[in-house]
Order: structure tokens, then sequence, then C-alpha cells
């Protein structure tokens, strides 16, 4: 049956994917998004679709929120703010739009009652030495001297929320951590990695590792990613959970710089700089980041499909298409 979504932050690198597959599945979408982060032309494809509706609006404005929600079937929350680089840069905006936001979406949610999906982070996890993660772990945040954290702090207040409205009121709920999700319309502005490393390769600049570059990620394609999501909301038993989401195939970021200039077939070097000089100021990185994938297949199938080297030439390309263009 042809669903009506609201997705907020429906602009955004994940968001836009997301738009576009429930769009290709037949469903309606309206997208609500600032475009504080986000950009237009990651709608371009959808623009003019009858079946598509773009919203130029905050998550934090009630009366659009309330408005939007009355008018869709179901809700993906995306909106918030992006990248550790603007987290560091702009705490306040961080803490703002991770917290009020998912307020004001879950009230409109719960007056309507609409099943939502909430988008949380991997960075719950806090210091997190053990790997890989559960969902159900201890943590141990870092503390509230470091910018970084507030954003950890706020997904977890939002997890809290999600759960609340559920356990309390009976809204669908399902709670996603997104663990390093990529892939093409990714910006390295916010200061994402595998962008950056990208841009640096096809100019053959060097590669700017920041600390030793032992520390370790595990990359998704946001493809992978989009279509978890579609079918966690497609699960009646998903309700009420939190679902670690992305690849649990583990490397070394110093690991994925090589790899980068190779399948770039680059002439770029390796620098490494210190987290204080790339952040501006001292900074927690985490040393290994892997998810527990278990719960999440035990609820659905998931592979992921795309392996890493698909997902860097997917990068390459898109950004040699984009210079091309500029040329
Ligand atoms: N990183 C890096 N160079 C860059 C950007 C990021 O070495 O230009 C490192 C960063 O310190 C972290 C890893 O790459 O250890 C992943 O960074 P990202 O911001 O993409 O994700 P997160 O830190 O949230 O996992």
């Amino acid at each position: 049956m042809n669903k009506r979504y609201l997705i907020t932050g429906g602009a955004g690198f994940i968001g836009s994917h997301l738009s576009q597959r429930l769009i290709a599945a037949g469903h309606s979408v309206v997208v609500l998004d600032d475009v504080s982060t986000g950009a237009v032309a990651n709608l371009a494809g959808l623009m003019g679709n009858p079946n598509f509706q773009f919203v130029r609006d905050s998550v934090e404005s009630e009366p659009i929120v309330n408005l939007l929600m009355s008018e869709c079937d179901v809700v993906f929350h995306l909106a918030s703010a992006v990248g550790v680089r603007l987290i560091v840069e702009q705490p306040v905006r961080t803490i703002r739009t991770t917290i009020h936001g998912t307020e004001v979406v879950l009230e409109a949610a719960y007056r309507f009652n609409r099943p939502t999906l909430v988008t949380s982070s991997s960075e719950v996890y806090g210091k997190g030495m053990t790997v890989p993660f559960s969902e159900d772990d201890d943590v141990v945040m870092g503390a509230t001297i470091f910018n970084r954290w507030c954003y950890a702090y706020g997904k977890a207040i939002d997890e809290f929320l999600g759960l609340a409205y559920h356990r309390q009121y009976g809204l669908p709920v399902r709670i996603v951590r997104l663990f390093n999700t990529v892939g093409p319309r990714q910006l390295g502005q916010y200061g994402m990695v595998l962008p950056r490393f990208v841009a640096s390769a096809i100019a053959n600049e060097p590669v700017v590792v920041y600390g030793d570059g032992s520390q370790t990620r595990c990359f998704c394609h946001v493809h992978d990613v989009a279509d978890a999501l579609i079918k966690l909301m497609e699960t009646p038993a998903a309700i009420g959970k939190v679902f670690n989401v992305g690849s649990d195939q583990e490397i070394s970021i110093n690991g994925l710089a090589e790899r980068v200039i190779q399948r770039a077939g680059s002439r770029s070097k390796l620098e490494h700089i210190s987290y204080e000089k790339a952040y501006g100021q001292a900074f927690d990185d985490l040393p290994r980041r892997v998810p527990n994938l278990s719960r999440l297949r035990a609820a659905i199938p998931f592979g992921p499909h795309n392996s890493l080297d698909q997902i860097i030439d997917a990068v390459i390309a898109e950004q040699r298409a984009a210079a091309a263009k500029k040329a």
C-alpha cells in the first residue's frame, strides 16, 4: 500500500537518498528541511514529481511540523546537526536542533499518532572501548568540556525521548544508531573523512590523516543504510527498539587513505596532523567503532551489499564528474 512519508532533514545526504528510494517504490514524500547543511540540489531528481513536496523550514517550527504531520502517514526524523567539525564549532546550534527538534517532531507524531523512526548515532556509544558495540551496552561519555560530546549526549536524550513516547503513550517509535555512512552527495566540508580523502587524492594533494591514523571505522554505503531504514519502518517487531545500522567491516583511517589513493590512481602521500591542529582545540577521538549487527539482522535481512571499494569508486566517480562539469 502506498503511503505518504514525512522526512525531516530530507535534503541532506542520507535523507535525499531515502526520499528517492521511497518515491521509486511508488510512495509520496514530503521533505522538511531548512537547508542549513542539506542542499536543494540533492533533491534535483525529485523536484516536479507529483508525489514529491519540499518544504523549506525548520523542524523547530511547531505549526509547520504539526501541519505536515497531520497530512502524512509515517515520519522519518533525520534532521540534525551534521559532522564533527560543525558540532565542535557550533555547539549551541547542535544542542538546540538535536534536542528541541526531536521534541517538536515526537510531540506532533504523538498528537497525530504517526509511526516514527528517530535517527540517532553511534556517537551514543561514547568512549566505548570494547567492540563490537551492542545496543544495550553501558556507555561512558566524555567530559562536558569537550564540545564534541554535546552531540552524543543530545542524541542519547533523543533516544530517551523516543523510547519514553513509546513506553508512556504507546507511540510506535523505532530508534536507529547510524554508524559511518558514506557515498555520493556526502560533503567533506563538515569534516567527514571519505569525501575529504577522495578530494585530496584526485587532486594529487596530501591526504590529511588526523592523529596517527590507527583509529578504525566501518563505512557503509548510504543505499544500504536507506534500505535498512525503510525495512525497519515496515517491521512491527522493530517498534520500541534501538538498532545499530552500518557496516561491521573495520578499517583503519591510514588503511582508508591508502585504499582511496590506490583506487584513484593518485600520487598523493599521507600527511599526519594532530587533532588539536585539525579541530583547533583538544579533541577526544575514538580508537575503534564497530557495530554488533545481530539485533538488526534478526529483525530484517541486511547485507550490506556494497563493498568499501565500490563505495570509494562511487565517490571518486562523483567528484571527478563534478570537477569535469566545473572545468
Ligand atoms: N579524519 C581524518 N581526516 C579528515 C577527516 C577525518 O583523518 O580529513 C578522521 C577522524 O579523525 C576520525 C575518522 O577520520 O578518526 C572518521 O572521521 P569522520 O568525521 O568521518 O567520522 P567520525 O569521527 O564521526 O567517525
